[in-house]
């Protein structure tokens, strides 16, 4: 049997008359930067996160970047975050010059650990940036207690975490922004570029729009600084197809990740452990062991694909070698990078893959 560790023209197979449908809509409006198609996405995204305003970005990057300058966080300024994600999330500290100060992760979240931000706070500490990792919420109460009480800002990272819930609410309003991507591979994917932030507050939001447009709510007037960070009307329409569909592939990727759960137990694999607060939407399931590497090559050979995410932290990437950080500094980190393996979830997924997953799992000796 083959188990892909992705498997995108499976979903696009399963939506093409619609996507045909909603990019001929784009045509025929030829609203190809913003336009009605990316209106109401921003409108059914709020709506779906319980957020008041949602403003459509080129990508998850993007949105972050905006983040940044809407804190007006900048040079000689500090941001502590996590060095454990995509390295996207730091490139938004980075692009508006100031600097990611790193603290250690949680062992059981993998997320950003608030004992551990308080400590790292200085006079120079503008902002906080958390990361809802894998799918998993952060601990948004602990974070938001730290940063109530040395009156700092956070935003969240959700680009792996559309839907996922802390303590029965949705995650996405619980700093100031939060930032999602809809790169094709993530729990809400566009076919091609796209990301969010999404508020309550009105002055952001209005920021956060004129950010996007050249710095621009009145046409050829420019009160600052800005970006061409519009997000395609097309985008906007496949959007609007898959987020329809975005709750029952919750459902499912969450299904698939319980029977995983059950069928490895006894396996010596460390399992994802979901908090007793958190609803996760397994953007990834990342299992971990020391000899992750020869289990990939078995996986491999039996047909079965599998990822790292990541083998490297940001504190040990050559881009980030200025900072002057060295190996040993965030141990947990560095020790999840070495273990972690993420094994396929994804809706299209059947029972019968999962089952031979684990059964191939279950068949390697060499641990
Ligand atoms: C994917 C991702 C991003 C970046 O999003 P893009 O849309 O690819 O620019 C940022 N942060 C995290 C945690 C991500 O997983």
């Amino acid at each position: 049997m083959k188990v892909p560790y992705f498997d995108l023209p499976a979903q696009i197979r399963s939506l093409r008359p619609e996507l045909d449908a909603a990019i001929a809509r784009s045509l025929d409006t030829c609203g190809f930067c913003l336009g009605p198609e990316v209106a109401r996405f921003e409108m059914d995204f709020a709506a779906f996160v319980g957020a008041k305003h949602c403003i459509g970005y080129n990508s998850g990057t993007s949105a972050l970047h905006v983040a940044m300058r809407l804190l007006n966080v900048g040079p000689g300024d500090e941001v502590i975050t996590t060095p454990y994600t995509f390295v996207a999330t730091s490139w938004a500290i980075s692009y508006v010059g100031a600097r990611p100060v790193y603290v250690d992760i949680d062992e059981q979240t993998m997320n950003l650990d608030p004992r551990l931000v308080e400590r790292a706070i200085t006079p120079r500490t503008k902002a906080v940036l958390p990361v809802h990792l894998y799918g998993h919420p952060f601990d948004l109460d602990a974070i938001k207690a730290v940063c109530a009480r040395r009156g700092l800002p956070f935003v969240e990272d959700a680009a792996q975490s559309h839907g996922a819930r802390y303590r029965g609410r949705p995650i996405g309003t619980g700093g100031c922004l939060a930032a999602y991507s809809f790169y094709p591979g993530k729990n809400l994917g566009a076919c091609g570029e796209g990301g969010a932030l999404v508020t309550n507050d009105d002055a952001l939001a209005q920021r956060a729009r004129s950010l996007r447009e050249h710095g621009s709510t009145v046409r050829y007037y420019h009160d600052e600084v800005g970006y061409n960070y519009r997000m395609e009307g097309f985008q906007g329409a496949t959007l609007n197809v898959k987020l329809k569909r975005l709750p029952a592939w919750n459902t499912r990727r969450r299904a698939i990740a319980h029977r995983y759960h059950e069928l490895l137990r006894d396996t010596p694999l460390r399992l994802p452990h979901e908090a007793p607060w958190a609803e996760s939407v397994y953007h990834l399931y990342v299992v971990r062991h020391p000899a992750r590497d020869r289990l990939k090559a078995h996986l491999e050979a039996n047909g079965v694909g599998s990822a790292l995410h990541y083998p490297v932290p940001l504190h040990l990437q050559k881009c980030y070698a200025g900072l002057g950080y060295s190996a040993g500094d965030f141990p947990v980190a560095e020790r999840a990078a070495n273990e972690c393996l993420s094994l396929p979830v994804y809706p299209e997924l059947t029972d019968e893959q999962v089952a031979y997953v684990a059964d191939t799992i279950r068949a390697f000796k060499e641990w």
